[in-house]
């Protein structure tokens, strides 16, 4: 950290100087905050964030499975416990009749504003894996409570630009997040067209804007610039699988799957979901597909449904993963896993696996287009974080970096290494540029790939 940088929790900044304003006062401000995430319109987790604030024994059983705990050395300021303790002694001192009239003897403590900065930065320590909450015995979740704190800290201002700036306002004003303009959009389907041919020796059409297309796909933005292989293997299956479908550019309105407000932002998280949901509607596609992106699976399939029933919704939803699945089960795509001859090992993405629970889809398509498929241990529902969730993967500003490489980013190298893979395979793109990393901080001998992509390697024409 730069010794101009003020020290608020660890030796990590998150939040810049413009974002945490570190000397202004602003406690009253978040108590009215938390006072409204408390009332039961908080539509998205109330429940369930009420009763984790409540429910606690201390038993510790949450940190045993936390990443960043462990791989920290067992720092106490790392542990789930810690974390939700600092929004719980705020509730309990300010929103519970004991807590008011006898603080010290319920653990409440007074809000100070070095204690609201600290809680600001550590709430994104935590990448909202929900690992922890499989675990404990009384339910509780601490991933919802890191959730809630970052959205009464955003209800007062204070949010990662990262997320914020770049990620939701660019995405409403400009399509994407990335800031893609149609006519640069459409230069790079072009150009995948080309990169296509050139590879396959086959010409694949990429329709862009098809009105009434059976499927719309639309993939995590940053895609199409960081990991352009998930994006054409996509289109090769959806040429091989004969399906009526289409991309859509920034003209037709939202163009990316991403949705960053699910980390931060309930108000955000609403208002990119209704814009998605009218460009679905215009474009008038019967099925949307969501690309390989594990927050987008998250925001589309489940978090929609607390804003906008089934029924009012004129398409279905589905992910890249189950279409590919179906197919094959069908026939309609043909797979030679000889194609891909060497070792692959998969990683179940939080969002998708643990909170999706798309487990057996991803495993069922490898096994079918790879040789040699190993599991990584532990897996599926206990699975390590890559630590890219939550954001984290385009947060990288000062040491942050350093930080997610050295707690979870650690231990998923170790638990890569241990599969002799050559090949780890992913179908979310937040954890795919956390992969990037990792391989190349921990210098692993190995790299990562989209599903898709390793789909369209498989194929049989
Ligand atoms: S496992 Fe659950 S009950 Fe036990 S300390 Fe952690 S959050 Fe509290
Ligand atoms: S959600 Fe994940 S990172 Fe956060 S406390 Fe739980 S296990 Fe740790």
């Amino acid at each position: 950290m730069s010794a101009a940088v003020k020290k608020v929790f660890d030796d990590y900044r998150v939040l810049s100087d413009e974002a945490l304003q570190p000397e202004k006062p602003r406690v009253k401000e978040f108590l009215a905050a938390m006072k409204k995430s408390l009332q039961r319109d908080n539509w998205t987790f109330w429940l369930p964030y009420v009763l984790s604030l409540e429910a606690c024994m201390k038993c510790g059983t949450c940190g045993e499975v936390c990443p960043v705990y462990q791989a920290s050395g067992r720092k106490e300021i790392y542990h789930p416990v810690y974390r939700a303790d600092m929004l719980r002694k705020i509730y309990k001192r300010y929103f519970t009749w004991p807590g008011r009239l006898f603080p010290a003897l319920v653990g409440a403590e007074d809000l100070t504003e070095e204690k609201l900065n600290a809680l600001a930065e550590n709430v994104y320590r935590c990448t909202v894996c929900r690992r922890c909450a499989v675990a404990c015995p009384m339910a509780v979740d601490n991933g919802v409570i890191v959730r809630e704190a970052r959205k009464i800290l955003d209800a007062i201002g204070i949010a990662p630009e990262e997320l914020k700036e770049n990620g939701t306002a660019k995405q409403l004003q400009a399509g994407n997040a990335p800031g893609i303009n149609t006519a640069a959009f459409l230069d790079m389907v072009e150009f995948l067209e080309e990169e296509i041919r050139e590879a396959r020796g086959y010409e694949v059409k990429i329709p862009v804007d098809k009105e009434g297309a059976e499927y719309l796909l639309m993939h995590n933005a940053g895609d199409y610039l960081a990991f352009a292989e998930t994006v054409m293997g996509a289109a090769e299956i959806m040429h091989a699988a004969g399906a009526d479908w289409t991309l859509n550019s920034p003209q037709t309105g939202i163009n990316d799957a991403v949705n960053y407000g699910v980390f931060y932002s309930d108000a955000e998280f609403a208002r990119i979901i209704k814009a998605q949901v009218e460009t679905v509607k215009r474009l008038g596609a019967r099925v949307l597909v969501v690309g390989e992106c594990g927050h987008a699976f998250e925001a589309f399939k489940y978090l929609i449904l607390r804003l906008i029933p089934e029924k009012e919704r004129p398409f279905e939803i589905k992910s890249i993963l189950e279409l590919i699945d179906q197919w094959i089960k069908e026939g309609r795509l043909k797979l030679d896993p000889q194609k891909n001859p060497e070792p692959v090992t998969f990683h179940d993405s939080c969002k998708l696996g643990r909170l999706g629970g798309m487990y057996e889809e991803p495993r069922r398509i490898l096994k079918a287009a790879c040789a040699d498929f190993r599991e990584m241990s532990p897996n599926r529902e206990m699975n390590l974080c890559c630590g890219g969730g939550s954001g984290f993967a385009i947060m990288e500003k000062g040491n942050f970096l350093e930080f997610h490489m050295e707690t979870y980013g650690k231990l998923k190298a170790e638990q890569l290494k241990a599969t002799g893979a050559s090949i780890v395979a992913c179908a979310c793109s937040n954890c795919k540029a956390q992969f990037r990393e990792i391989i190349r901080y921990h210098k692993l001998p190995m790299r990562y790939a989209g599903v898709s992509e390793l789909v369209a390697n498989a194929l049989v024409r």
